[in-house]
């Protein structure tokens, strides 16, 4: 492709809505364009980036057995209301206005609905069904480029099948697949394990890429063999320790104490022999959590453990029921809450803890002979340095963002929707189902973020919009221009993929600097100087690395490096 014909508006200036580098790059690149909040056009250059991850996608799926479909972004709200997403999608799902239908956010009720209608036997699974569509999500406030859109494309996957044992296999086939496309891309990852629970399936596991402008809070081992999301992450610490002698409770005054720090200071104890004291509302309930010292409550953690939502109970109300203020709350002689520890003080002595007055405290609480514990269970967020669960090295605390999620559904789906099957003893039972999704344009986004520098982006090959960008220095040379043209002429014969830069009339700083910006692997740079001597020079884009080689062996050379 010309550059002098070719649609690659660059820009110098960045938008002042784009905050993370994929997002400011693509604009400056000259690859997307916003519409409206969270939609884009894809120009000519993001196009053929999309192209290849598809094509990764698709040779990946086709390996482990999929089979390509396509279905409808028209979906009857019907469908929805019978699994109860319209619900739980809430504002997400688009509805349609003069229709009964919504832009599907994403397409399990119709994989339910086309097993329903067409799969009847056990004899007709096990199943794979993918396809790359466009998805409709109305995210709050999209502001993250591509990243998050309220129309993407995703490769979504379903797996049909009649056990449990098929739904793994189907499983492992996709998390193996992930693996590979990932890989290809050019993208390092990592893998967050199982957090069942609020989904209802039986395991899942998303694969992830670290970056600052992500959007989940991970664990992760410095060998990498440990991840999980901060909601559900453990780590090694130690317990509490009984002390010995069963001293009596005893009531100390803490005038105007009322953090951890300041009682620990002011008591000369380690932080570690207090119980601090969270108090929350979770539905009609009060719940009184105790956590050792500085450790902070992880309220997801809570909720999984209370199977509800909790929030932060009111002053007021904590005043009436307990008489004291925050900073002054404690376990012993409570009433009107549930109380839970954390798993750290289980069966601890000797602790000091809010005496429900305020300004005293009470210290040698014995929580097996003082308290009323509900249960102990973890409760902690774990934190920077700690040692990972599986001995894999201490814990960094990362930010990062989803790139494809694999998902073992089980009959959720089809017992909503009356997806049955017919087994070999003739029994009517439910497809046992799996889904699984990769964001396309995400891994696009993901790749610019994990490759780029200062000057712009630095494609791998395998996304690469262009194998080679050719520039000819000084397009008013008759020279340069006649020997350029003739390397785009058999670089092109000979299979490389070319953008040539033949612009007459642009400096060649704004060409070396566009060259850098669009990120191609590989410049060839075709200048006055090195032509009379017989040659030419390549660059490489990734690490800078300039060689002059001789005209004559250029497309070799090339091939070499591109093979
Ligand atoms: P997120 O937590 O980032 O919102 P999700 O859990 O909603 O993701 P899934 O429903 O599992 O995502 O969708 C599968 C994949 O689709 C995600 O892993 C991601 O790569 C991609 N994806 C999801 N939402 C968007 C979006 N708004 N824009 C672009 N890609 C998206
Ligand atoms: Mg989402």
């Amino acid at each position: 492709m010309r550059l002098s014909q070719a649609f690659v508006p660059t820009v110098k200036e960045i938008p002042a809505d784009a905050t993370i580098p994929s997002h400011q790059l693509m604009i400056r690149a000259g690859m997307v364009r916003a519409l409206a909040a969270g939609v884009y056009v894809f120009l000519p250059l993001a196009q053929k980036v999309l192209a290849r991850v598809m094509r990764i996608v698709r040779e990946e799926m086709d390996a482990i057995g999929g089979q390509e479909l396509l279905l409808p972004s028209l979906s009857p709200i019907e469908l929805w209301e019978q699994t109860g997403r319209v619900k739980a999608f809430g504002d997400t799902l688009f509805h349609v206005k003069n229709r009964p239908l919504v832009l599907a956010p994403t397409h399990e009720e119709v994989v339910c609905w086309l097993a329903r209608n067409h799969i009847s036997s056990y004899k007709e699974m096990p199943q794979i069904w993918y396809q790359i569509q466009t998805k409709f999500r109305n995210e709050p406030r999209p502001r993250s480029g591509v990243l998050r859109g309220r129309q993407f494309l995703m490769k979504d996957s379903y797996s049909l099948d009649r056990s449990r044992e098929g739904l793994d296999r189907a499983y492992d086939l996709h998390a193996g697949a992930y693996k590979r496309i990932f890989t290809r891309c050019g993208i390092r990852f990592f893998i967050v394990g199982a957090s069942s629970g609020a989904m209802g399936g039986t395991g899942s596991q998303e694969f992830m890429m670290e970056s600052p402008s992500g959007e989940d809070v991970i664990a992760l081992s410095e060998d990498g063999t440990y991840a999980a999301n901060l909601e559900v992450a453990t780590s090694i610490v130690p317990a509490a320790v009984r002390v010995p002698g069963g001293t009596a409770i005893e009531e100390v005054h803490t005038p105007g104490v009322k953090t951890i720090d300041a009682l620990s200071a002011f008591l000369k104890v380690d932080t570690r022999c207090l119980a601090k004291s969270v108090v929350y509302r979770a539905g009609d309930a009060h719940v009184l959590v105790l956590m050792m010292g500085n450790d902070s409550l992880n309220e997801s953690k809570l909720m999984a453990v209370l199977g509800t939502d909790v929030r932060p109970l009111e002053a007021e109300k904590l005043r009436e029921l307990t008489g004291a203020d925050g900073g002054s709350i404690g376990p012993v002689g409570l009433r009107g809450f549930t109380i839970l520890a954390d798993n750290r003080l289980k069966g601890a002595n000797g602790l000091i803890s809010g005496a429900n007055r305020n300004d005293y405290h009470l210290r040698n609480i014995d929580l097996e002979r003082d308290c009323a514990i509900g249960g102990y269970h973890d409760l902690r967020t774990v934190e920077e340095g700690e040692p990972s669960p599986n001995g894999g090295g201490n814990l960094r605390i990362v930010r990062g963002i989803e790139l494809g999620h694999i998902f073992k559904l089980g009959t959720k789906y089809a017992d909503a929707l009356g997806a049955m099957f017919l087994d070999e003893n003739g029994k009517e039972s439910p497809v046992i189902m799996g889904s699984y999704g990769i964001g396309i344009e995400r891994i696009v986004a993901c790749h610019i973020e994990q490759n780029h520098d200062d000057n712009g982006i630095v494609w791998d090959r395998a996304l690469a919009p262009y194998d080679v960008h050719l520039i000819a220095v000084s397009a008013r040379s008759a020279q340069v221009t006649e020997a350029a043209e003739a390397l785009y002429g058999e670089l092109g014969r000979s299979g490389v993929d070319v953008l040539f830069d033949d612009r007459k009339e642009t400096s060649p700083g704004f060409k070396f600097k566009d060259a850098d910006l669009l990120g191609m692997p590989y410049q060839v740079i075709v200048g006055e100087k090195n032509l009379a001597a017989g040659k030419i020079e390549i660059k490489e884009r990734k690490t800078g690395t300039r060689t002059l080689v001789p005209k004559a062996d250029l497309v070799a050379t090339i091939q070499n490096l591109l093979s």
